[in-house]
């Protein structure tokens, strides 16, 4: 046990208990540990068998223009969390497949030129940060042929040097595995986390059992919003819900440092061993969350026609799953105004894996006190506003 927060008799034993072990709960266990905190981490099936278990892996920057707080800490999150990754991949000897390959955004049409020409000086402004900077580069033609096809460069296209990519699997493999080999960490796999007694501070389970906690981080990814939403007054709509996407993984002939591509919300992310990611669906009705269908189908022919290498790629897996969102589209993060000692880590929809270990930093630096700033619109409060129709 840490003396960094006081011990209540009774209780489960750890200084912090965390529920979900998707990207969020993983980085939070980490870095929690990291502190000397000592962790209990919780979830209804195993570590990462959530939507972090999926296969897309893009790491991408939001527009380099209009700049705010909420560009600047996603920017934050992706320039350091290689270093993040290499202190976890050297520790643990696994490898995550991270890469900062870049991103390549064909410009179809002759008026995105030059709204391309001025996000490449609104790059050189806000895409530095001490030793690093990045470009939003406009350029004719491809520098590799067909990678994409010239038919969709009319106008050029983009080279964004900023955009990396991830193994999602492996990623939350070697944060478990790091979480598994650390002493003040403990992971029970199987417990569902039925609903939190805030007054009790008593998280109640499905096997009819309950568990004390000091502090409790929700980082249950969907399975959060109804443990968030039942801990204050009742909220006029639930505090986020489920959004479907669907992607496939291809296996091809092509080089693994190869820049991902994107175009109108298609990506095909080149990974390891020649594999190429392909995504993703945004489906907010859905009669099955886990199974795959023709819309999948109509993003792989998209993707082969806008990188014809990929003709001949044979589709090696199909896999969907559900992104959190929340009902304020942010991030949600922070205490419950009603339930101090709970703490939101959720809702990262399309981004948390580029921001995870920001945020779990965020959520463990309020948890101790430390002051944080975070964008008002990613706090658990932000949000209960938003659902309460204020
Ligand atoms: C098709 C698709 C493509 C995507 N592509 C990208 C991408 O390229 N880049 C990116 O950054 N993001 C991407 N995302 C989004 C990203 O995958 C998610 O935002 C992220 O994985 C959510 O992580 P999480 O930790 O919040 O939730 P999860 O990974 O779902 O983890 C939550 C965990 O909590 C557990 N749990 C749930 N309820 C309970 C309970 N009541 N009790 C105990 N345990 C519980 C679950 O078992 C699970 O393990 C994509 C999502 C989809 C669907």
């Amino acid at each position: 046990m840490s003396d960094k927060l006081p011990q209540r008799s009774g209780q489960s034993g750890a200084d912090l208990v965390i529920i979900g072990g998707g990207i969020f709960g993983l980085w939070a266990a980490r870095k929690a540990a990291q502190r000397g905190l000592d962790v209990l981490l919780l979830d209804a099936g195993r570590l990462g068998s959530g939507t972090s278990g999926g296969l897309l892996g893009a790491l991408m920057a939001h527009m380099p223009d209009r700049w705010n707080a909420k560009k600047q800490l996603q920017f934050d999150g992706l320039v350091s969390l290689p270093f993040e990754i290499a202190a976890l991949e050297a520790e643990t000897g696994l490898e995550t497949g991270y890469r900062r390959t870049g991103r390549l955004i064909p410009l179809p049409k002759p008026h995105l030129r030059p709204i391309a020409e001025r996000h490449e000086r609104e790059a050189r402004l806000n895409w530095h940060q001490g030793a690093h900077a990045f470009a939003w580069s406009v350029m004719d033609s491809p520098a590799v042929a067909g990678w994409p096809v010239e038919d969709y460069c009319q106008a050029g296209l983009v080279h964004d040097t900023l955009a990396a990519r991830v193994s999602p699997r492996r990623l939350t493999a070697a944060i478990g595995q790091a979480l598994r080999d650390h002493q003040r960490v403990e992971i029970r796999e199987g417990v569902h986390v039925l609903g939190i007694d805030p007054k009790r501070k008593v998280i109640r389970l499905a096997d009819g059992g309950s568990l004390g906690f000091q502090s409790l981080v929700v980082a249950a990814g969907c399975g959060s919003f109804p443990l968030l939403s039942d801990l204050g007054p009742a909220l006029n709509e639930p505090l986020g819900r489920p959004v479907k996407g669907q992607a496939a993984l291809l296996r091809a002939e092509i080089a693994d440092d190869l820049p991902l591509l994107y175009l109108d919300g298609l990506y095909a992310v080149p990974h390891e061993g020649g594999h190429v990611a392909i995504g993703s669906t945004s489906e907010n009705s859905f009669e099955n969350a886990f199974s795959t269908d023709e819309k999948l189908a109509a993003l792989i022919e998209a993707a082969r026609r806008l990188a014809p290498r990929l003709q001949k790629a044979e589709v090696v897996e199909h896999w969907a799953g559900l992104r959190p969102r929340a009902v304020g589209g942010d991030p949600v993060v922070g205490a419950h105004p009603d339930a101090p000692d709970v703490f939101a880590l959720t809702g990262g929809f399309k981004v948390s894996f580029g921001i995870g270990h920001l945020l779990a930093d965020a959520v463990l630096d309020m948890i101790l006190g430390v002051p944080v700033a975070l964008p008002d619109s990613y706090l658990l409060t932000h949000h209960i506003s938003v659902a309460k129709g204020e």
